[in-house]
């Protein structure tokens, strides 16, 4: 087989039969052919660095009901929080205040007025009292809250927000049914990352690798989705069970199955690296539930994100999405020098007081400021019209 994947690794664009033959390869030889030239198209197209995103879970409420999710609405034992807006900016302020060029605000779903309204302060609020010398535009700011009406999703970029990671957890319409209740679209979720993009939103999404029922075919269609949505970065996660949900069943599924799980979510991370060059890729947490060192090691393969846990102690308990969620009770400081030896450990850099954009948004704005240069003024946000249906489920309130 190395010859075959040697020749694919020749090639500038892979087609789909590569990307399989990719994600399929077992022989250690050959990952580590793929996992180093992963690693060089990384450094050669995005650099050394590491960028972080102080991640604030900042409420677990949510009005759907993911069939994998901890903080899925049926599940009567989480204790629900939402923090408080202050407690939101302490977290923010501290962030920026250790480097963390940018902040990803996160939570459950919620679509009523009063979430809207107090998110949209939130961001504005962080915009302001982040400014400083060295982040005069304040942090950035990736916002992971779900499906929205476009006009929030408006009021949100408008307010600063200027990054969504929107996850389609399976591109294939048969798997995102199979993992979803009926009432959640693949539709819709594609309509709100279409939308997300006219707004001017650096765009992100992923899926769960390891689905009951997922094959390589899958995947390597999840790799060509994300190059025809045009993503600007990916967050993708193994799948890891929760128990206390309806894909609790496939606990025994899980259990057997974890190594080729982690080895394959390692690849795919490889395998967009080297499909999509100079995306941002992070390598996220649910790796290091899996392995200890699996968040260095999805460096290893090509990732350049990295989320520390800054949700405080107290209630980063109660936002469990799968089970086995590392540093659930070390504190923020605890975390940040914890990772940057990790992240040093496999000689990489982190990068202080930047945004971390991706290459590939930097070089999108670029060639459109030359555009707009050339052919007068072009509105950063657009207006949308007719809102996608919602569904009409009970919201809680604030
Ligand atoms: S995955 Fe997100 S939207 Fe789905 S139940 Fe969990 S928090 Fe809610």
């Amino acid at each position: 087989m190395t010859t075959a994947i040697n020749n694919i690794l020749q090639k500038d664009a892979l087609d789909r039969n590569d990307l399989i033959t990719l994600l399929t390869a077992t022989a250690p030889a050959d990952i580590e052919l793929i996992r180093s030239a992963a690693e060089k198209t990384l450094l050669a197209k995005c650099g050394n660095k590491v960028f972080y995103r102080g991640l604030i879970e900042f409420s677990n409420l949510c009005v759907c009901d993911c069939d994998y999710c901890g903080i899925r609405k049926s599940n009567h034992s989480v204790n629900r929080y939402t923090l408080s807006k202050d407690e939101i900016i302490a977290a923010a302020k501290w962030c920026a205040e250790q480097g963390y060029g940018s902040v990803v605000l996160q939570s459950g779903e919620r679509r009523d007025a009063a979430f809207t309204d107090f998110l949209e302060d939130v961001i504005a609020e962080i915009k302001s009292a982040t400014a400083s010398e060295k982040l005069p535009n304040g942090a950035g700011i990736t916002l992971s809250v779900g499906e929205q009406e476009p006009q929030s999703y408006e009021r949100f970029y408008k307010a600063g927000a200027h990054r969504y990671l929107l996850r389609i957890e399976a591109s294939d319409p048969k798997l995102f049914a199979s993992i979803h209740p009926q009432d959640q679209s693949q539709e819709r979720r594609i309509d709100c990352l279409k939308t997300l993009r006219q707004i001017g939103y650096q765009v992100g999404t992923g899926v769960m690798i390891g689905i009951p029922g997922q094959t390589a075919e899958n995947l390597a269609d999840d790799v060509l989705f994300f190059r025809d949505m045009d993503v600007d970065m990916i967050g993708m996660g193994p799948y890891i069970v929760h128990n206390a949900t309806p894909m609790g069943v496939y606990a025994g599924y899980y259990n057997e199955s974890k190594d080729r799980i982690f080895q394959t979510a390692l690849l795919m991370i490889a395998v967009c690296r080297l499909a999509l060059k100079d995306v941002n890729i992070a390598s996220t947490t649910a790796l290091q539930a899996m392995r200890d060192d699996g968040r260095e090691l999805g460096l290893r393969y090509g990732a350049n994100v990295i989320m520390p846990q800054t949700t405080p102690v107290d209630v980063r308990r109660d936002y469990l999405l799968y089970e086995g969620k590392p540093c659930i009770d070390e504190d923020a400081a605890h975390c940040r020098t914890c990772l940057e030896m990790r992240i040093r450990s496999v000689g990489r850099e982190v990068a202080v007081d930047d945004w971390g954009d991706s290459k590939k948004a930097l070089r999108k704005s670029k060639s459109n400021n030359n555009k707009n240069n050339m052919e007068g003024t072009m509105p950063i946000v657009m207006i949308m019209e007719g809102p996608p249906p919602l569904r009409g489920e009970p919201y809680p309130t604030l």
